[in-house]
């Protein structure tokens, strides 16, 4: 760990040598973020030197997921923009190098109370070394209330993740589809200018086997130089249907709502309205 005050970033080098991998940078073609080869008894791992700080920590942690893991690479088969689906190992690698760069103990310690803000998950990333997508991807798996990250290439929604909070109430999210007419996230990127904004849209907009007339908030930024766009959204939990679901998606009733058995008497209660 860094000795600086509110610096966590985690140290690589001392990653590298656990996985008896070194480090090596240098000018690689556009588009290529690293590499790993074996060399001897170890590893070595070549990382782009034209890439971001955050995003050099990130392909690091990615390349040493590769060798923890044993899953071997397969980069730049397809287009990132594809609406093909990313191979499985990239996206655990990924998944792995995010909890490396960002362990959770740490993560949870310095996450702001409050609602999700620009300022909030800034401030996350500049302490874990990070990029603002990366930190806000963490965040959104790890808050208590329902959340999701979203990943936009170009006009298609590449990954879309709705935390624990939102898939316990059944809540799905659409993938591989054109980014939703209404989102914030199409609002930016028909700008086309780089920018941050955030404002409420209707849950249907992002959210699938939700309630309609909820809103959902939703902070987007754009991307303008590979023309990639992320979102964060939420909502409290008492903006989406009551009870959750079983393993078949069913929803399950609960003490305070949720299905009823049927009487044969129409009631027109909504669950927003009981308290
Ligand atoms: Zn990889």
């Amino acid at each position: 760990m860094s000795g600086l005050p509110g610096l966590v970033a985690v140290d690589l080098e001392a990653y590298a040598r656990a996985a008896n991998a070194r480090i090596r940078y240098e000018a690689l073609d556009a588009g290529e973020s690293g590499y790993t080869v074996s060399k001897g008894t170890g590893f070595v791992i070549t990382v782009s030197s034209d890439e971001s700080p955050e995003r050099q920590r990130f392909t690091v942690c990615h390349e040493i997921a590769h060798i923890i893991l044993e899953l071997p690479s397969v980069h730049g088969e397809l287009p990132s923009w594809s609406f093909a689906k990313r191979d499985l190992n990239e996206v655990w690698c990924d998944i792995f190098a995010s909890e490396l760069l960002m362990p959770y103990q740490h993560f949870m310690q310095k996450i702001p109370e409050g609602d999700p803000s620009v300022e909030s998950i800034e401030t996350l990333a500049q302490a874990f070394g990070a990029s603002f997508p990366a930190a806000a991807s963490r965040y959104a798996s790890l808050v208590s209330f329902p959340c999701a990250y979203v990943t936009m290439d170009r006009e298609v929604v590449r990954y879309a993740g709705p935390n624990a909070a939102l898939r316990r109430k059944g809540i799905r999210m659409a993938m591989k589809c054109p980014i939703p007419p209404g989102s914030v996230a199409k609002r930016l990127r028909t700008a086309g200018e780089p920018g941050t904004a955030i404002d409420q849209v209707a849950q249907d907009v992002w959210l699938e086997n939700c309630e309609g007339g909820y809103d959902l908030w939703e902070l987007s930024r754009h991307y303008r130089k590979h023309d990639q766009t992320i979102s964060l959204l939420w909502c409290s939990e008492e903006e989406l249907p009551r009870g959750e679901v079983d393993r078949f998606n069913r929803r399950l009733s609960d003490d305070e709502g949720g299905l009823e058995e049927l009487t044969g008497v129409l009631t027109w209660e909504k669950h927003g309205r009981r308290r």
